[in-house]
Formats: structure tokens, sequence, C-alpha cells
């Protein structure tokens, strides 16, 4: 048996080792900060969290350059924490659910806004809008089962558009295990992007988008023009 072709295989680097992490599945929670469901004006932020997917191969690494989606005139940044999945795991109680995790990361869940929109004017999946080509940014995954309280900030330019703690996730990460391996089998390999606080806006070619989360590694990636896709 011979493969017709090479599968591409995206991983991402392990900070202090030598070893990469396999990417799966990329899982993402949507309306997780009270400030951004409020920004956003849907939804309701009692309402139990919701999940969406990105492709394995939409994740870029830091220092990537991001091409410009196409068929947008609205393309936004979400800072976010990102949960990298160690252990399989179904219908995990919130009090084990710390014990599939192996580490932390610090991403982005870019979403071209206006396409976001327009999908939920038409009561049709938001696939336009979030799981495009590259936009997944993913920064090194720092191992550990809990990164505590942690300051997140977003900055474009060097200028802080978004600024928020972990603690102030309406589902925190164990909770977020729970519902989501309540409707999949989660397995080694997984991500989960953990929703983003209120501040999120429009970039273009040129612009530096990093996120840094503390006890991270920061995650930095440059926006260009559309067409030039590159992912090292
Ligand atoms: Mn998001």
């Amino acid at each position: 048996m011979t493969l017709l072709f090479s599968p591409s295989t995206v991983s991402l680097p392990v900070v202090g080792t030598a070893d990469r992490f396999p990417v799966r599945r990329v899982y993402c929670v949507g309306r997780n900060y009270v400030d951004h469901v409020r920004e956003m004006k849907e939804g309701d932020e009692r309402d139990d969290p919701f999940f969406f997917q990105k492709p394995a191969d939409a994740i870029v690494e830091d220092g990537a350059r991001v091409p410009y989606p196409p068929r947008t005139e609205d393309f936004q940044f979400e800072g976010e924490l990102v949960v990298a999945i160690g252990a399989e795991g179904v219908d995990v109680p919130a009090g084990r659910a710390l014990e599939l995790v192996l580490g932390y990361a610090a991403g982005i869940d870019l979403t071209r806004r206006d396409r976001q929109r327009d999908c939920r004017e038409r009561q049709i999946s938001w696939e336009a809008g979030k799981a495009f080509d590259a936009s997944a940014p993913c920064g090194p995954i720092t191992r550990g089962a809990d990164v505590g309280e942690a300051g997140l900030t977003l900055s474009v330019n060097g200028e802080v558009r978004q600024r928020t703690r972990t603690g102030l996730m309406i589902w925190n990460v164990a909770e977020i295990i729970t519902h989501l391996s309540a409707d999949y089998r989660l397995m080694p390999g997984d991500l989960v992007y953990t929703g983003t606080p209120a501040g999120v806006g429009a970039v273009g070619p040129g612009d530096v988008v990093r996120v840094d989360i503390d006890g991270l590694e920061p995650l930095s990636v440059t926006i260009t023009e559309s067409g030039s896709h590159e992912t090292d």
C-alpha cells in the first residue's frame, strides 16, 4: 500500500524540549468572557458554552506570516488561552478534568467577522467566518496542568488592544473540558481555544499581532498581503 501523497502533519514546539506536539483537532469555545459577549450583542452570558472547530492545518506557529484572507473586509483578532490535551477522556468530571491537560499556549482565533455575522444572520454554520486557512496561530506549548490566574494581553504593533485575566472566563478550563468531553472523545493532540475577552478588532497587511499570557511563551504573527501564505 502506498499513500498517494504525504499527509500534512501539523505540530507545535514544547517549551524546553526538542519534542513537538502533533495537532489532532482544534476546538474553540464561543463566548467565554462576559465583556466580549456584551460587545458582540449576541447570546447571554448564562448560556451553556458552545464549541466550534477549525481544521488542524489552520494552525500556524509563532513568527508566522499570515496572509490577509480572501473574501473579507473585516479580518479580526481574538487573543485566547489555548489548552493542549495530552490524554484521552470522555464525560470527564470537572474534578478530574485537569488530568487531561498537557500544557498551555497563547493563541489567536482569527476571524472573518463580516462572514461570521453573515453566517449568523442566515442561520448557517460559522465555518466561513472561523475555519479558514491560517486562522489559528498558536504559540509554543508550556507543560503544566494549571495556568492559574494568568494575565492575558493582545497587542497590535505594540499597542494593547485586549487585556484580561483567565480567572474572568465564564467557564474555566476544567468546566470547558467537562462540557467538551460530553460531546466529543478528547484525545492527545487536541487543542482547545478558550474564548476571547472584549476589545476584538480588525487588522490588515503589515500589522504585528502579539499575545502575552503570564507564565507562557509569547505568540507573535505578522499579517501580510493576501496570497502570500507561509507557515515558517
Ligand atoms: Mn474566539
